[in-house]
């Protein structure tokens, strides 16, 4: 077992993040333990410092260590918000989402939504994951947040007063009482609760560049195999190109040319891409818990949920639950009490539920190669188009999550 009072030895600090001395210089008792340190755990340390509670995010990566993380992010004018009130928001600023332009091939219809309709700057931003990832560091180093880094969050044991969180590094173990564990190591590991739809699609991601200019439109373009999403980046575009996983490989491993000659045919001609860099891909799975709660624990981001990116709602979704419960906890005298987590997971559930469905309703939808499906995707698409107050109430669901239902 653990040593109480630590035999765990906090790991030099590293330009990375900064190590916990807070418990070891014999300061109280952090009140939260974060288990990880992504974008999701650093978004909730960053949140709950702002508002006056002590927390201790551990993260198993050997100090210093960056994950290359080669995905994009659409984040919403929303998610801005929340960044911005971190002191998170990426520096020289992400380029703008003005508009989305949002189609089928092989089918008619289309719609249009722009930031001018809604009366906002923005529909959304276009950030690389990375570069959240540095911004988030720097804006927890900067707010002291203690990061403890090579260190293992091994097990949970939860009582009425309190949860032992056992801890191991390179230094050895130590198990320490807090109120709450929140976890946010990214995805959703099987088990017992966890729920999955394999999709059966991998993303191939790749930054093009394309003889049109990007000026602020993004494309979602449906096709039986797949969405394919191309944001603005700066003058290029970044590409999420879904196939289904027994294509994904090979097309990744194409020649430039070949690959995009696959790319051009799928996505039409609205834009005539000219080169690309080398392909990633990424496994589609949604994977969710039937509760994101349990005794004195919460899970946040991909360990709460792993979405499909159509429509790019995971982090967005992941902000709003951060800032959701970091409120909550705010004044709570006990973080981990059950009727406070029993709030956070009811106040989320249409939010929560809300993206699962939407994300895994257009999957469902729009990759099929039903002649009928296409039709009745054409006229909806088509109303959608006709329609403002559609369009509003979908611009709004995006950007704003659940606060966009009157
Ligand atoms: C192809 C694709 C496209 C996506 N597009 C969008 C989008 O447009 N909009 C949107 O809102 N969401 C999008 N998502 C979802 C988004 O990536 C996740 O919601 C988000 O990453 C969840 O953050 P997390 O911290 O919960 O988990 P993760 O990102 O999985 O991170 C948690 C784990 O990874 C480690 N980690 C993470 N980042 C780093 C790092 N930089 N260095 C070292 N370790 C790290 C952590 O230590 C931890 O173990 C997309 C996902 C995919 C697969």
């Amino acid at each position: 077992m653990g040593r109480p009072g630590g035999g765990l030895s906090a790991p030099a600090p590293t330009p990375a993040a900064p190590t916990a001395s807070a418990s070891a210089a014999g300061a109280p008792p952090h009140d939260i333990l974060i288990a990880c340190a992504g974008p999701a755990g650093l978004a909730l340390g960053l949140a709950l410092t702002r508002l006056g509670r002590r927390q201790l995010v551990v993260d198993a990566r050997p100090p210093g260590t960056q994950r290359p993380d080669p995905r994009i992010l659409a984040l919403s004018h929303g998610s801005r918000q929340i960044l911005e009130w971190l002191g998170a928001w990426p520096r020289p600023e992400p380029g703008a989402i003005r508009s989305i332009h949002v189609s089928q091939r092989g089918g008619f219809g289309r719609a249009r939504l722009t930031a001018a309709e809604e009366g906002l700057p923005a529909l959304g931003y276009v950030v690389e994951a990375s570069a959240l990832a540095a911004t988030l560091q720097a804006a927890a180093r900067r707010a002291g947040l203690p990061v403890l880094e090579g260190t293992r969050l091994a097990a949970v044991s939860p009582g009425d007063q309190a949860i032992e969180a056992r801890l191991e590094g390179a230094g050895g173990a130590e198990t320490r009482p807090v109120q709450l564990v929140a976890w946010a190591e990214g995805a959703v590991a099987d088990g017992s609760g966890i729920m999955v739809r394999d999709y059966e699609q991998d993303a191939v991601l790749t930054v093009a560049t394309a003889a049109e200019p990007a000026h602020g439109t993004a494309w979602e373009r449906f096709t039986p195999d797949g969405p394919i999403a191309v944001l603005p980046l700066g003058r290029a575009w970044a590409v999420v190109f879904v196939l289904p996983r027994d294509q994904a490989a090979q097309v990744a491993a194409l020649d430039d040319a070949a690959f995009l000659a696959r790319l051009q045919a799928a996505f039409g001609t609205r834009l005539r891409f000219l080169g690309a860099t080398p392909r990633a891909t990424h496994p589609l799975v949604l994977r969710w818990r039937r509760t994101p709660i349990g005794p004195r624990q919460v899970w946040l981001g991909n360990a709460a949920q792993t979405l499909h990116p159509v429509g790019g709602q995971g982090f967005n979704l992941a902000l709003r639950d951060i800032r959701e419960l970091a409120e909550r906890l705010a004044d709570a005298p006990d973080a981990g009490a059950p009727e406070i987590l029993r709030a956070h997971a009811s106040a989320r559930q249409l939010d929560r539920y809300g993206a699962m469905g939407f994300t895994d309703g257009l999957i469902r939808l729009f990759c099929n190669d039903d002649p009928l499906l296409r039709a009745a995707r054409g006229a909806g698409l088509f109303l959608l188009d006709m329609l403002p107050p559609a369009r509003s109430f979908l611009a709004r669901r995006m950007i704003f999550g659940a606060r966009a239902w009157p």
